[in-house]
Parts: structure tokens; C-alpha cells; sequence
């Protein structure tokens, strides 16, 4: 499965997939990470890619040409349809079943926004699915991007050791997982719960 962040910001992406378990995914190349910035297809003369918005307001927009060229670009040279993603306020909600769907594509582009946001006919023209992380603002696209990323890669097979984590993880059947507890059974004079101190795995995870 590949990734693909079009993003003005790629360094800010790049380190969470440094280390721990996505490192080690990415080295048995379960899926591979690419980045494309709007700035390197621009026409504009001093590498802008924003503009006021057109009827005013606060702030600028990201202008619609880069991401055009980029975006017919990209997919001309994939052999794959990619389902490309923009990440917006204005977007769906988006859930642990959003990720577990999306983790069987072979393709996903996602398209990190900043300032004020894209211009809306990219959206129109190129998205495939528009989704939020949440009710409130961020700076730029690069964190949501980042986490629905994370959440998708978690349901790609042989990325988690334990086939079990997936199974008992929270959302999975729209419960959550019991609380955890480590070794030592009582910590602090702290004891774990008595079900725990029985073993009884299966009645303690649901
Ligand atoms: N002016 C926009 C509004 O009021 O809805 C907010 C733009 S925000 C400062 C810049 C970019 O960050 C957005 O285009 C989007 O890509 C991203 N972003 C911010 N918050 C987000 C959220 N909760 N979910 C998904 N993307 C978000």
C-alpha cells in the first residue's frame, strides 16, 4: 500500500514514520510513504501558491493551479485509480471503520490544506472523500493527515505483531477496551482489579 501527502510542509510529516512500529512497517515494505509539494508546480514567478480570497475575507487561500497540475500529474503516472482524500473541518467525521475500509485500497493521497484552506474546486474536481478529525481548527492538513494515516496502516496485515491487538482494540465493535494493567499486580499498595488477579482474558476484555 503506498501513501502519498501533498503537503507545503513535508518535514513535519516525515519523522513520525522514523521509528517504532511504522518504521519497521515501512522497512518490510508494507507500505511506502511519498510526499509531492504544490510549491514545485506553481506558475507563479515567485513560488507563490496563495492568494486573498476572491469576495474578501480574512486571510489567503491555496490557489487552485498548483494542485491542479499536480493532481493531473499524479494521476497520469499512477497506473492505479489513488483515492485521494482532503483533509477539511468541513469533512465527515472520521472513524475507526473509515479506517479499516481504507486500509484495503493500494493507493491513498492525501491533500493537507493551509491558511484559510484549498480552493473548493479542488475539492469538487479531485476529492474523493472530504473528512475532520475533529470540532476545532488546526494550523494546516499535516496532523490529520498524519493520524488517519496511523489509524489506517494499524489495519494493514503484519503491520501490528499481535493479530490479537487489532481484535480487542477499541471501536472494533464499537465498545471500548478494558482499562490495562502491568506487572506488579499491586503496585504502590495498589491492587489490579480482582477479575484481573483471576486470569480471566476473555471476560476482562469485553
Ligand atoms: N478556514 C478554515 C475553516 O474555518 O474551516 C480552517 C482552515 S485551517 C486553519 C487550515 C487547514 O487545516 C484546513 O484546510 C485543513 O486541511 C486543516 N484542518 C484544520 N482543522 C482540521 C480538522 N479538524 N480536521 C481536518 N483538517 C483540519
Amino acid at each position: 500500500m503506498k501513501f502519498t501527502f501533498i503537503t507545503l510542509f513535508q518535514e513535519l510529516i516525515d519523522g513520525y514514520f522514523k521509528d517504532s512500529i511504522l518504521a519497521r512497517a515501512i522497512e518490510k515494505e508494507l507500505f511506502s510513504i511519498e510526499y509531492t509539494n504544490p510549491r514545485d508546480y506553481t506558475k507563479n514567478k515567485h513560488k507563490k501558491v496563495d492568494d486573498y480570497a476572491v469576495g474578501g475575507g480574512a486571510g489567503l487561500t491555496l490557489m487552485p493551479q498548483p494542485f491542479f497540475d499536480l493532481l493531473h500529474d499524479l494521476k497520469q503516472k499512477e497506473q492505479q485509480t489513488p483515492c485521494i482524500i482532503v483533509v477539511s473541518p468541513a469533512g465527515k467525521p472520521f472513524r475507526q471503520s473509515d479506517a479499516i475500509r481504507l486500509s484495503k485500497k493500494k493507493h491513498i493521497v492525501f491533500i493537507s490544506g493551509r491558511y484559510e484552506g484549498i480552493d473548493e474546486r479542488v475539492v469538487e474536481k479531485y476529492a474523493d472523500e472530504v473528512f475532520s478529525i475533529g470540532d476545532y481548527i488546526l494550523t494546516g492538513g499535516e496532523l490529520p493527515s498524519l493520524v488517519m494515516c496511523d489509524a489506517i496502516v494499524r489495519n494493514i496485515d503484519g503491520v501490528l505483531g499481535n493479530l490479537n491487538s487489532l481484535q480487542e482494540e477499541s471501536f472494533n465493535d464499537l465498545l471500548l477496551e478494558a482499562p490495562s494493567f502491568s506487572k506488579p499486580a499491586v503496585f504502590n499498595c495498589i491492587s489490579t482489579p480482582s477479575e484481573y488477579l483471576k486470569g480471566n482474558h476473555s471476560k476482562i476484555s469485553r
